[in-house]
Parts: C-alpha cells; structure tokens; sequence
C-alpha cells in the first residue's frame, strides 16, 4: 500500500458530557494529552467507562471536544467531519452491509469516491489477498465466521488507504481462542502496510500483546504511557500496577538512598530498591513486587508465614502473609523445588531490581 501514515496529537482534549441521573457535567476526557508516532500501533487500555471510546470517535471526528486540539500530522483536525480525516474505523460489531456480498461490502468505500470500476477490482482484490479472504468475495456476511467478517470489516477499512486505522474493541464478540489468532493477525497486517493504528481495549493481555505504546486512562484522565515493560515494571501509581497483571503493594518508610539506590524498612526489615531517585528518606511509600519476581526460600528478606499452598502445573501458587499484608508468589518450574506447606515459615526472596517504589 502506498499510503503515508501518519502521526496524531492530542492537547488539553476534555469532552464534557451530562450525567444522565444527575444532569451534571462531567469530564468523559479530562485533558488529555498524547503524542501517537506514525506507524505504530498504539493501545487505550483502561476499564469500562473510563473514556476509551470517547478517545477514539473524538480522533475519528464522530464527537466535538470540548477543549483542546487534534493534529493529524501537522494539520489540527477539530474543525474536520469524519469521511475528511483520512482515518478508518474497524467497529466492534463490524458493522458490515448484510445485504452485500464481501466484495460490495469491501468496494463501499472506493464507489461513494466514484473511482473507476477496475481500479476498485484491483484495490478490493489486493486487500480480499492481504486479509487472506480471496475467493471469498461473492459471499454473503452471513455465510461468513465471526473472524472472517472480523477480515471483512478491516478490508474495508483498509481499503481506502487511510492514514490511520481506528479499532474500537474489535475482537470482543469472537471466542478466546479466536481472539488470540486475530489479534496477531491485525498485528501482522498493521506492520505490512506500516500504517498508524489506534487500538481500544479493556483487555490487557491483548494491550500487551499488541501495542509499542499503552496509554492507560483511568476515570477520564490518562495516568501512563509506556511501552508494555514500562508499563508493567514501571508502573505510575498503584491503578496501573494493579490493573495491568497481578501486583503485590507492601508498605515501607525510606530510610537511606544514594542517588537511584536506596533503603527501606519494611516490618523492621531493610530492603534494598533501585529507584530511589525522587522519592524523600522519612517518608512511607508503597512498593510494588510482582507474584513472578519473587520465590519462596529459607533465606531472603522478608520473613513470612504461608496461608496458601497449590500445585499449577507450571508454578506453584503461594499466598504467605508478611507482618499483616498477604503476598502473592508464583513460583515457575517447581519440579526439583522445595515445596513449602501452610503453616511453613519461610523468606520472600527477590531482586532489589524487581521492586519498585510508587
Ligand atoms: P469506555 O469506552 O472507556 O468504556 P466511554 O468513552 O464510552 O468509555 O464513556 C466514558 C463515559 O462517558 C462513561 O461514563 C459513559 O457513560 C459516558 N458517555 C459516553 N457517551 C456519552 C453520551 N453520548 N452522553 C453522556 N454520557 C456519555
Ligand atoms: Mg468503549
């Protein structure tokens, strides 16, 4: 494809809506601000209602913000109906034409543009191909699985070249494992034509899975952008941590750092952390530890006294509560380990690179 992809920006963006039981106004997108790069493939990740799609239709022209100012590439779009943005829209329900076969459906776009006939046969072929549907193109939606009409609707976004490609939880009406296979297909597709795509989800594995950058928004507001690590190991507040995989939040006071590197009392015990930097020796912060970064063992640092004890298969799945606070571990390939049973005294044994102070 020949198209260019481009770039999109968000400044201050708030979209003000009324509350349907109260009547008051409240912020849907409360100053947003974001730097989407072109060509990549970009996830809003957060829970349901926190502004998601609002994100999305306000890119897509189909809602007016309240403050602030779209860029596509260099140009601000505020002032733009959709069909002049040079962006597509893959919906969750497909929204495809039953009443036209995969061709007609696919074709829509380039006809209403009154291109000539056999310029649409080509473009339409050459997509059916991309999305892997040829020989496909005479049947009805309705002939089609949930995944191929899935293909369709991308084929027919796709089609008219746009600069960017919007999904608004497109895969969440196929089954799991479906979802799974389609969602590194739309991947795949997205990298061959090299096109920005802006992907809504509240499903963090797909986030993961998907994305070069996460944006997660949380009642309007978004509260982190990073790569999927960044993310994960990263994570801005205890929100993030806990929304994106398990996270475990103990509780310490800083007692020393140096630079990066500092110290904290948790329960009496001393634990080394590595991101110290910005935070103020006195003070009590949460840290994170996730249930895979640490192990159970008769030596480490912080003693512990475990409430639960279950084989997995591939780990096995410990609850130990430290002081008051329970602590989840996963502990992976337990074969030829040492397995500690309810009651057991142990050690929560981990790296000071894998907590992290929020
Ligand atoms: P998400 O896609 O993250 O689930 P939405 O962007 O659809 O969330 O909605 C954000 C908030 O705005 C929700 O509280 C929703 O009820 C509300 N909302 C969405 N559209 C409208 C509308 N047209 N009028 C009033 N409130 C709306
Ligand atoms: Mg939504």
């Amino acid at each position: 494809m020949l198209t260019e992809s481009k770039g999109i920006r968000l400044e201050h963006i708030s979209k003000i809506y009324q509350d349907p039981k109260t009547g008051k106004d409240f912020k849907a997108v409360n100053d947003a601000n974001l730097v989407i790069e072109p060509g990549s493939f970009v996830t809003l990740l957060g829970p349901s209602g926190c502004g998601k799609t609002t994100t999305l239709r306000m890119i897509a022209g189909f809602e007016s913000p309240d403050e602030g100012e779209i860029y596509l590439g260099n140009e601000a779009i505020n002032e733009l109906t959709p069909n002049k943005r040079d962006t597509a829209m893959v919906f969750q329900s497909y929204a495809l034409f039953p009443h036209y076969n995969v061709f007609d459906n696919v074709a829509y776009g380039l006809k209403l543009r009154k291109m000539d006939k056999d310029v649409i046969r080509k473009k339409v072929m050459d997509i059916l191909d991309l999305v892997e549907l040829s020989g496909m193109e005479g049947r009805m939606t309705n002939q089609l699985s949930g995944g191929q009409q899935q293909r369709v609707a991308l084929a027919r976004a796709l089609v008219v070249e746009p600069s960017v490609l919007l999904f608004d939880e497109p895969l969440s009406n196929l089954d799991a494992k479906l979802r799974v296979s389609m969602r590194t297909e739309i991947r795949n597709i997205q990298q061959r034509v090299g096109i920005t795509a802006v992907y809504v989800t509240h499903d963090q594995s797909e986030a993961m899975a998907l994305s070069d950058q996460i944006i997660i928004m949380n009642k309007g507001v978004v509260t982190q952008i990073g790569t999927p690590q960044e993310i994960y190991y990263h994570p801005a507040d205890e929100f993030v941590a806990d929304f994106i995989g398990e996270a475990n939040f103990l509780k310490g006071e800083l007692v020393s750092k140096d630079g990066e590197n500092g110290e904290l009392d948790i329960s009496g015990c001393r634990i080394s952390v590595e991101n110290a930097g910005s935070f103020t020796v006195g003070n009590t912060y949460t840290v994170v530890l996730r249930p895979e970064s640490a192990v159970l063992a008769d030596e480490g640092q912080l003693p512990c006294k475990v409430v639960m004890s279950c084989f997995m298969g591939s780990y096995q799945n410990y609850h130990v509560t430290v002081g008051d606070t329970l602590v989840k571990i996963t502990d992976f390939n337990p074969k030829h380990k040492k397995i500690y049973r309810v009651g057991d005294m142990a050690y929560v044994k981990f790296d000071a690179c894998d907590i992290h102070i929020i």
